[in-house]
């Protein structure tokens, strides 16, 4: 199999011509990219009526950066992988639980409660004037750190036979905020960028207006869930962090010790907490069953909860390995 960046006017159509040849999509940019994995022949050939690997000068400029993207994120994948390092190693990414966690997964919630089917996923990067400006260049950076994560659940299920694709958004805010000089919450700080950030594009700065943007995005790819995630860099409590049970997720561009080039990491990490998959480095409950969909499992691979720990991304800056319980825990029996 080969992975290919199609550009098509008809995403529908081109799905079902990539699915016909015996391949599968494993990521949506935009409206018109499509980054599929093909059999070799049908890449050499690339014969497609309604998708072509060459992108055409007339495409959108979402679409040339979406595209340049992910070519950034695949000359990354080229390059000397950074060793493998507990999160604890450095500075941790966190999460949290929200109190209305379990009401988030009923009726007409814009959230799954497993990383399964179509899901929608936009960046949104608060640019702030002077030395917090995010330039385009990256944007796109951002972007192809975000491809990369989300490549490697899709390779997981893939491995897992289950069925995933991630729709990728992005919207840059330009915004006035200065950066605050201490943090007394978590809140106190990145409302201060996501409050006019959500503004900027039409919500309001409650959890409603958070909850609004994940609904958009999801209708608009007519996905199964959505999640979303601020990218800045403004000052934030800590650099990384997400909401159990569909987000948002909060990143800093520097991203600590780990520095931009692991926001893969870091981000794939997060990605797992918002599909409800613990931390195994640190504060395990052993005997507490994790996992909102039809099956749950204890955190069976935390290092306080087994003498024989597996690799796995909610223990180690591991983009190589997902352990059984966390696949339970976000929705892969
Ligand atoms: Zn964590």
């Amino acid at each position: 199999m080969e992975e290919m960046l199609l550009h098509t006017e008809n995403i529908d159509e081109a799905t079902a011509e990539v699915e016909a040849a015996g391949g599968h999509i494993l990521l949506q940019l935009g409206h018109n990219l499509l980054v599929a994995k093909v059999p070799s022949y049908v890449a050499k050939q690339n014969s497609f009526s309604q998708a072509s690997a060459h992108i055409p000068s007339s495409a959108s400029v979402q679409s040339l950066s979406h595209a340049n993207a992910y070519w950034m994120a695949r000359e990354d994948e080229l390059k000397p992988q950074p060793t493998v390092q507990k999160w604890t190693e450095r500075t941790a990414p966190m999460a949290f639980k929200r109190e209305d966690s379990d009401k988030r997964f009923q009726g007409e919630s814009p959230y799954s409660p497993t990383m399964t089917g179509k899901i929608a996923f936009a960046i949104l990067a608060a640019s702030g004037p002077g030395s917090l400006a995010i330039s385009d260049s990256e944007l796109q950076k951002i972007e192809s750190e975000c491809i990369t994560g989300l490549k490697f659940w899709v390779n997981q299920a893939q491995k897992n036979v289950v069925s995933l694709s991630f729709y990728v958004y992005y919207g840059k805010a330009t915004i006035s905020a200065s950066n605050p000089t201490s943090c007394s919450s978590y809140a106190a700080c990145h409302n201060v960028f996501a409050n006019p950030t959500l503004q900027a594009f039409g919500f309001s700065t409650d959890q409603t207006g958070r909850d609004q943007v994940a609904q958009h995005i999801k209708d608009r790819a007519g996905a199964d869930g959505a999640f979303f995630g601020f990218f800045s860099k403004y000052r934030q409590r800590h650099f990384a962090y997400a909401y159990f049970g569909g987000g948002p997720l909060y990143m800093q561009y520097s991203n600590d010790g780990w520095g931009s080039d692991q926001i893969d990491r870091v981000f794939a990490h997060e990605v797992g907490h918002v599909f409800n998959a613990p931390d195994e480095y640190t504060n395990c409950k052993c005997s507490t069953s994790y996992g909102k969909g039809s099956c749950t499992a204890r955190n069976s691979n935390c290092k306080t909860c087994t003498s024989s720990q597996g690799g796995c991304i909610m223990d180690k800056n591991d983009l190589g390995n997902l352990c059984q319980s966390s696949k339970k825990h976000i929705g892969w029996c």
